[in-house]
C-alpha cells in the first residue's frame, strides 16, 4: 500500500493502545519498510513474488523480536519490530489475491464485514501474490507509462494485482478494512502472550 495509507491505518488501529511517542516510532518503522533498500530483494517484507510462506515467517520472526526486546532493558527495538511486522501484515491484503478469494466466498458481504484471518483462504492453493516483472513493473510507477506497462504485463503481475491505493477500485476498500483489522489482531496476539509487565512497557501508557 502507499506509505500515507499505511500511516493512516496504523493510527486508526493502534492510537488508542499506545502512548503518542511509542506510536510515532512504530509508524516510522512501518513506513521505513517501503524505503528502496527494503524493496529490492525483500519479497518477504511486502508479500511480493508469491513469498507467502516467507512473509508469514517474517511476521513471526518480528513478533519474536518484540518478545526478546521486551525481556531486555529498553523498549525501542520492540516498537521497531512491531512497526515492521504491521507493514507486512498490511501488505498481505494489497499484494495477494486474499481479498479476491474472500469476496468470491462472501459475495454479499461488505468491506466492513471482511475477515482478515480466514483459515480456509490462508490454506488455499489458489492464494498467490503479484510477481514483479522488471523492468515493466518499474515503468508502472511512472504515471505516463502506466498504461503502456499494463498492456504488456501479465495478469499475475504486481501492476495488475495490487490494491495499493483507492485508484484500484472497489477491492481496495476491502483490502484496507482487512489490513486495519489485521493490525488490531496482531496487537491482540501480543496482548495475549505478553506478561502484564511486558505489556505495560510495550504500550508505554
Ligand atoms: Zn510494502
Amino acid at each position: 500500500m502507499l506509505v500515507p495509507i499505511h500511516e493512516e491505518m496504523m493510527r486508526e488501529a493502534l492510537a488508542s493502545h499506545f502512548s503518542p511517542r511509542a506510536l510515532e516510532i512504530i509508524i516510522a518503522a512501518n513506513r521505513k519498510q517501503d524505503a528502496l533498500s527494503n524493496q529490492i530483494g525483500h519479497d518477504e517484507i511486502h508479500f511480493d513474488n508469491n513469498a507467502i510462506d516467507a512473509g508469514n515467517r517474517y511476521i513471526k520472526e518480528q513478533r519474536g523480536y518484540v518478545l526478546a526486546a521486551l525481556l531486555s532493558p529498553g523498549v525501542l527495538s520492540a516498537w521497531i519490530a512491531f512497526g515492521r511486522l504491521t507493514h507486512s501484515a498490511q501488505d498481505f491484503y494489497s499484494h495477494t489475491n486474499y481479498i479476491a478469494l474472500w469476496m468470491e466466498k462472501n459475495p454479499r458481504l461488505s468491506a466492513l464485514d471482511v475477515n482478515p484471518v480466514d483459515a480456509e483462504i490462508f490454506a488455499s492453493p489458489k492464494l498467490h501474490s503479484g510477481k514483479i516483472y522488471f523492468p515493466l513493473d518499474a515503468l508502472y510507477f511512472i504515471p505516463p507509462l502506466r498504461k503502456f506497462a499494463l498492456a504488456l504485463l501479465p495478469r499475475d503481475s504486481h501492476a495488475w494485482m495490487n490494491l495499493d491505493s483507492p485508484k484500484q477500485g472497489e477491492r481496495f476498500e476491502y483490502a484496507r478494512a482487512a489490513a486495519v483489522k489485521r493490525t488490531q489482531h496482531e496487537f491482540e496476539i501480543l496482548q495475549k502472550i505478553l506478561t502484564p509487565e511486558m505489556l505495560a512497557k510495550f504500550v508505554d501508557l
